[in-house]
């Protein structure tokens, strides 16, 4: 049987990943792809690990059945309420879990990326806990629509720096996350935030978000007495809450796999960040995966109205899922995700993230059976937004 899961010992998925670095990086990412496993699967950092998560995080997350929804779009829907971690959202997983990792690497300086800022404040988070010292990479235009989280990084202790190059965005802001660390590579580790990166960085990422589908199992047979939904649905940037909620299901044949990447102005429009939808093949940040390219390999700056999604690549993870049509995948326009956050809101008294409210919409684009079970990840929570939801509050 395939296994859609596990890359193979090289750190492909199918025909994507792999390792495609600067020579003056092999020490450390080879550093880390021979001890990632070993150390992250002792039962030690396990148990260290999980008491974190449970009593620091907040953790199981609630698998909550959304009736008001459900009655809608007549079928059974289930959020799983990542918007309910502490730092409001998913990405506090990884950046634990990594800071851990870091510290058994005797790294004494973290470094991370960031789009929306909930990696950079989560890491930030972590590091403040731990006592390093944490610097976040963040695209200039970033740092002025997410002023709150960069006021949050800096309260935390992390030294915001700002990307002033290309879109001045998120893909941006890794390529200076990676320029620092092959100038800093002995005493720094780099936080990946989603499950991009070369080897080990996607499976590393995806094994620490992998709790989400942990959790959805135990939490359904506990409620509907069987672990399987019929489908699970995730928003996909580069693709970690996703993964997380995937994990488990992948390789589980009767599990519908749905992500929603985000159209932007639309597909068609030059202005989006759709990537199965208008990419190729290619290698961006160290892995072989499907990007939005020219024709000569220059990559085309996305657009989407939401900084988490805003990225001209997905994870090799995902790329695999979609060359086998293992999971369907939706493009969500700006306007759409706006609707359905308001329709979230208004319906359950939840206000998601606007990542987020792209995996809400495929409720309006898909036909869900009466007797379906539909999970979908709210892989965080819209304080963030308030800005952009507010200018429609008020017109
Ligand atoms: C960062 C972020 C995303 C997108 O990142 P993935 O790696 O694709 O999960 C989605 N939702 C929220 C709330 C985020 O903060």
């Amino acid at each position: 049987m395939t296994t859609y899961r596990n890359p193979d010992e090289n750190g492909y998925y199918g025909e994507f990943g792999g390792a495609f670095v600067p020579e003056m990086l092999y020490p450390n990412v080879e550093e880390l792809q021979q001890n990632y496993i070993e150390i992250i699967e002792s039962e030690e950092f396990k148990k260290e690990l999980n008491d974190l998560l449970k009593d620091y995080v907040g953790r199981a997350t609630p698998l909550y059945f959304a009736k008001n929804l459900s009655e809608k779009y007549g079928t059974n829907v289930y959020l799983k309420r990542e918007d309910l971690n502490h730092t409001g959202a998913h990405k506090i997983n990884n950046a634990l879990g990594q800071v851990l990792l870091a510290k058994k690497l005797g790294k004494k300086r973290i470094i991370a990326e960031t789009g929306a800022g909930q990696h950079g404040v989560a890491t930030a988070t972590a590091c403040a806990l731990m006592n390093l010292e944490c610097i976040v990479y963040m695209g200039e235009i970033d740092i002025a629509r997410q002023a709150p989280n960069v006021a949050r990084m800096k309260m935390l202790g992390a030294k915001v720096v700002p990307a002033t190059s290309g879109s001045k965005t998120l893909k941006d802001a890794v390529n200076e996350a990676l320029r620092d660390w092959i100038n800093n590579a002995t005493t720094t580790h780099y936080i990946i935030g989603s499950v991009v990166g070369p080897h080990p960085f996607p499976d590393l990422v995806a094994r620490f978000q992998s709790v989400i589908s942990e959790e959805i199992k135990w939490q359904l047979k506990e409620k509907i007495g069987r672990e399987n939904p019929d489908y699970v649905i995730a928003c996909v940037g580069g693709g970690s809450n996703a993964a997380g909620t995937f994990y488990h299901f992948v390789d589980e044949p009767s599990v519908k796999i749905i992500a929603a990447e985000a159209g932007g102005f639309g597909v068609n429009s030059g202005k989006s960040a759709a990537t199965t939808f208008l990419g190729t093949t290619g290698v961006l940040h160290g892995s072989k995966s499907i990007v939005m390219q020219t024709n000569d390999g220059q990559v085309i700056e996305p657009h989407s109205i939401s900084a988490g999604l805003d990225y001209p690549g997905i994870g090799p993870f995902h790329a695999n899922l979609f060359k086998n049509n293992r999971a369907e995948f939706f493009s969500i326009n700006d306007d759409e995700a706006l609707e359905s956050a308001f329709e979230l809101t208004r319906l359950e008294g939840i206000i998601p993230a606007l990542e987020s409210s792209h995996a809400l919409h495929v409720l309006k684009k898909k036909n869900f059976q009466k007797d379906d079970v539909v999970v979908i990840c709210l892989s965080g929570r819209g304080d963030k937004d308030m800005e952009t939801y507010l200018k429609i509050i008020d017109k």
